[in-house]
């Protein structure tokens, strides 16, 4: 039965700019069509692991190129798992990867104009309409049941899909090329693209009966003698990306465990990175057949960006093959890898800083969660560290612990940080003014994840990490006569203040961070902060409340106008400008909870004031 479907609008959008594009590397189709090929061996290696019904294969697992320059033809075939109708019409109708489901997105949202992000996406399959004007897939799958089927397209809207012929199974994937594509039907121009983009490949890659690719798989060979090139084709090959990895570390080991491990660090964040049901982790081979394409158990969370092979023969998997057993072997590769990993980043960091802010920028968020998770490697991953501070410009945007350390003024004795939701509004926090005033620097943390990292990293090499938000300050003020005596006239305010306010803040106290704010919000010594009160109630969790201190400003004017009606027992005409200060600090922080109650306070004091005019 023969029958003519349409492509998904996704994928019809798609190909009208692939047909379309004037596309420099158009050599890629060949890559991808490769790839594919090994993919499909992959897999029928692992499915025939797992069950014995499947149709064999004739001969050696392979994939094979064919031109045909009087037909305009080049074939690829290989003998893998093959396609059913069912899936033929799925995976060859649709989108599947993800890449390419983000680059259809990444059109939509672009409009048509996207020259350019083919190359940054990849079109997998589709990729052939770039040089063939007639794609025709031929297949049978290794299903026992299946029939040969036999798909074609023109790739403008529609394919069709009927019966085939096949005797063995496996897919032959027949490109019609355009006539501006001719070059490709040249022997050498094959083998060029083949060594170039494909040499890697554990797999044989034949023309004319000749393997035209290296025989070995790539995590075997001796580091030394692996070129960049290859590492960077074989990077794109396992991640389905385009760009290149902007590091990668090989490692092998024979003794007291036997194995290999390729890793590489992607160029950019994936979209889906913080998914939780988005399948990661590496893939892993035994002596070099796949067993598990997406092995988590090598890599802890926080390095889940991470991508790679692993070849290790003595890890044993249960029986649905499915999952891997926590046992010792795994724990200690992954132990190696962790290792290898934090190495290769502080190497990186040191040799490559532009590189290494590239990284941070993309990934930094999801390294410092090692800090909390893996106590075991809080060193390693300390000195890996970056932030915003105080004193970062457009020229130093990142700063490391050494280096603010290096730069504490004398007498400072702790490394200072604000932590709270944008960077803008916690350099304008009034919890600041007396560092800005001093000169200190303060570490500015806005990630998530900061408030678990503070709460892990109590010291760097010996100095305390201490919140600005956080306590009463002693370090940061001088011993100031004036301010110290204005401090104590304030103190019977602050008590009776308190008392107004005790259903909403825990004390009022005078301050000793305030230069110009009359008053501000801070952390009380213990419990949670009010930034992690605000992320986890975003998280709905319940979680404790702040317990949150009012500080008053004694040098400040108002403040001390206050302070002198209340000691003049005036303090029922000072209350409503009083509590008015609590208002004010929750307005610094950008909240205002009771806006209501503020509108009443201030309506009350424009009252007031109404009559002194
Ligand atoms: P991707 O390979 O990233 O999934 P493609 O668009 O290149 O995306 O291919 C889509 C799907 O078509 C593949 O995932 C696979 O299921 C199927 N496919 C493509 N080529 C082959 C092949 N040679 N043998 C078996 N299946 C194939």
């Amino acid at each position: 039965m023969s029958d003519t479907l349409p492509f998904q609008a996704e994928v019809q959008q798609l190909l009208e700019l692939v047909v379309h594009s004037l596309y420099s590397d158009r050599e890629i189709f060949l890559r991808e069509l490769v790839s594919n090929a090994s993919d499909a061996l992959d897999r029928a290696r692992f499915s025939s692991l797992q069950r014995n019904d499947l149709r064999p294969a004739e001969g050696e697992p392979g994939i094979t190129v064919t031109l045909d320059k009087d037909k305009g033809t080049i074939t690829v075939s290989d003998n893998g798992i093959g396609l059913t109708r069912e899936q033929a019409i799925e995976h060859l109708g649709t989108i599947a990867r993800s890449g390419t489901k983000a680059f259809a997105k990444t059109l939509k949202e672009r409009g048509a104009s996207a020259e350019g992000l083919i190359g940054q996406f990849g079109v997998g399959f589709y990729a052939s309409f770039m040089v063939a004007h007639r794609v025709e897939v031929i297949s049978l799958s290794a299903e026992p049941d299946a029939e040969a089927v036999h798909w074609a397209s023109e790739g403008t809207g529609t394919f069709s899909i009927e019966p085939g012929v096949r005797a063995t199974r496996g897919t032959d994937v027949i490109l019609h090329m355009r006539s501006d594509a001719v070059e490709f039907l040249e022997d050498d121009r094959i083998r060029e693209i083949v060594s170039k983009h494909s040499d890697f490949l554990q797999y044989g890659v034949y023309l004319n009966d000749e393997r035209i690719n290296q025989s070995t798989a790539l995590w075997s060979r001796n580091p030394q003698e692996v070129k960049n090139e290859e590492y960077t084709e074989f990077y794109k090959h396992i991640a389905g990306d385009y760009q290149d990895p902007l590091a990668w570390t090989h490692f092998r080991s024979e003794a007291p465990l036997e194995f290999s491990a390729v890793l590489f660090f992607p160029p950019k964040r994936p979209f889906d990175l913080d998914q939780p049901d988005v399948k990661r982790g590496l893939r892993l081979y035994q002596r070099r057949v796949l067993v598990l394409e997406h092995a988590e158990a090598f890599l802890p969370r926080y390095l889940r960006f991470a991508r790679g092979v692993v070849d290790a023969p003595e890890v044993a998997l249960n029986v649905s093959r499915e999952l891997l057993q926590n046992t010792p072997v795994i724990n200690a590769i992954r132990k190696q890898i962790v290792k290898k990993l934090l190495r290769r980043l502080k190497e990186l960091g040191r040799e490559e800083p532009a590189t290494y802010q590239t990284f941070w920028e993309n990934f930094g968020a999801t390294l410092k969660e090692g800090i909390a998770e893996d106590s075991d490697n809080k060193d390693a991953l300390t000195p890996l560290l970056r932030f915003r501070t105080t004193a970062t410009t457009v020229e130093e945007p990142w700063r490391d612990l050494s280096a603010i350390k290096a730069g504490m003024k004398e007498g400072q004795d702790a490394i200072w940080y604000i932590t709270g939701q944008d960077l803008d509004r916690m350099k304008a926090s009034p919890q600041l003014e007396r560092f800005k005033k001093k000169g200190l620097e303060v570490i500015l943390l806005s990630d998530h994840v900061d408030e678990w990292v503070v709460m892990n990293l109590t010291e760097f090499d010996g100095t305390p990490l201490k919140s600005v938000a956080r306590g009463d300050l002693d370090e940061a003020t001088e011993d100031d006569p004036i301010a110290e005596e204005a401090r104590k006239q304030a103190e019977p305010f602050a008590t009776w203040l308190g008392g107004l306010l005790s259903g909403s803040v825990a004390s009022v106290r005078p301050s000793k961070r305030l230069t110009d704010s009359p008053a501000v919000l801070v952390d009380s010594d213990w419990g949670v902060s009010a930034n992690l009160e605000r992320i986890l109630r975003a998280a709905r969790q319940e979680g404790p409340k702040a317990q949150r201190i009012l500080e008053v400003n004694p040098e400040h004017p108002l403040v001390q106008k206050l302070v002198a009606l209340h000691r003049d027992g005036k303090g029922e005409s000072a209350e409503p400008l009083a509590l008015l200060l609590l208002d004010y600090a929750k307005i610094a922080e950008g909240q205002v909870d009771d806006a209501a109650g503020f509108s009443k306070r201030l309506s009350a004091l424009m009252e007031k004031a109404g009559q002194g005019l």
